[in-house]
């Protein structure tokens, strides 16, 4: 066991109290890591904000990338000083879903994550919990080996951790969820750290029009950089700017916000035949009331895809290499670095929306 620092959400609505606590020693499949940097994400304020419930105290942060401290007797893939990005979604590879690729439904999931102590504590003893099992705002945390990914050293883990949640999800999406063909037409509603992934997948995909919509100007000239070759402010009737710009609706629309009004949109805004993909994560009890015709006489289709459907490690190898490329853009997409000790302050500036990701260095 170790001592670190670890920013601990002890409260709704409260700032994050900087303490120290105990981590406990890997096992057999687990390795522990010293986090170097972690990408505030819109889930982590979902339940610092409490409209998504967690049980308190938690470690919140789970877009992370770090190095390899120390390894369970059981790891054959990594070694100490490894520089790796962290696959979130744990798995067990051997269930039916996984075995087909659905790691992001892991039928063993529950099992998986029990350990036989707790991962974290205060020093009274007191269990802290953790998002997602990553508690990434912590100076060192544990993770299983199959949910870490080795990056090269050409990837700056300050921009190699969006790889960890806003990349695979937008990018996963397009490529898994929705399976956007070459030449096909996309919107994006909500252009943050997601929607700017999506975006670039589409462009990845070949998408022959992207179009952004957003509420912020400034995210909508970023959208630009990264594909879009369109914008249309959300503010105005969405569905028929899109039809002016287009002369129809798209054939792949995908909704980066997490609302019922958006998603709504999102079926909007497509042609006959589309597909929309949810992606954002709504509020507990966020309920969708939709126009049914949309199904039977447009045959549109609703689909929804989790953290990127389902190969994470693979796809964010990938995702790595295409930076290295310069196809896919990621120094980008970061907007600001900061100190560990100013995560409440990103967080704030997040909530102003003219950022696209803001990312925690906790070495420092
Ligand atoms: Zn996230
Ligand atoms: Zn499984």
């Amino acid at each position: 066991m170790i001592t670190t620092e670890a920013a601990v959400l002890t409260a709704v609505n409260e700032p994050l109290e900087f303490t120290e606590i105990l981590v406990d020693d890997p096992e057999p499949h687990e390795v522990r890591l010293a986090v170097s940097n972690v990408g505030l994400c819109h889930s982590d304020l979902h339940y610092m904000t409490g409209t998504v419930s967690a049980d308190l105290p938690v470690v919140v942060g789970h877009e992370v990338a770090g190095v390899v401290e120390s390894v369970g007797s059981a790891v054959t893939t990594l070694r100490p000083g490894d520089r790796v990005v962290g696959a979130l979604t744990p798995s067990c590879g051997m269930c039916r879903n996984c075995q087909v690729g659905h790691s992001t439904q892991c039928q063993r999931v529950t099992r998986i994550r029990q350990r036989p102590r707790p991962a974290f504590q205060l020093l009274d003893g007191r269990v802290v919990h953790r998002l997602g099992d990553v508690g990434a705002f912590s100076r060192h945390t544990l993770m299983r080996e199959n949910s870490l990914v080795k990056v090269a050293d050409e990837v700056g883990l300050h921009v190699g951790c969006l790889l960890s949640c806003c990349i695979i999800t937008g990018v996963g999406a397009v490529f898994r969820g929705a399976e956007v063909r070459p030449g096909a037409t996309v919107a994006v509603i909500g252009c943050g750290g997601v929607g700017s992934a999506i975006i670039q997948g589409a462009r990845l995909a070949g998408a022959s029009a992207i179009v952004a919509v957003d509420l912020d100007d400034a995210r909508l000239a970023a959208a630009r950089v990264y594909g879009a070759t369109h914008v249309v402010n959300g503010a105005a009737d969405v569905a028929a700017e899109i039809q002016n710009l287009l002369g129809d609706g798209v054939d792949y629309s995908f909704e980066a916000v997490g609302s019922a009004r958006t998603a709504a949109t999102a079926l909007e805004v497509l042609r006959p035949t589309g597909t929309a993909c949810l992606v954002g994560i709504a509020p507990d009890g966020t309920d969708l009331t939709l126009p049914a015709w949309n199904f039977f006489f447009s045959e549109k289709r609703l689909i929804g895809s989790y953290m990127g459907s389902g190969q994470a490690q693979e796809d964010i190898a990938q995702f790595a290499r295409l930076y290295q490329q310069g196809r896919l853009l990621l120094d980008e997409m970061v907007s600001d670095v900061i100190g560990f000790r100013d995560i409440d302050k990103g967080f704030e500036a997040m909530k102003s929306g003219e950022v696209t990701r803001i990312v925690a260095d906790l070495t420092v």
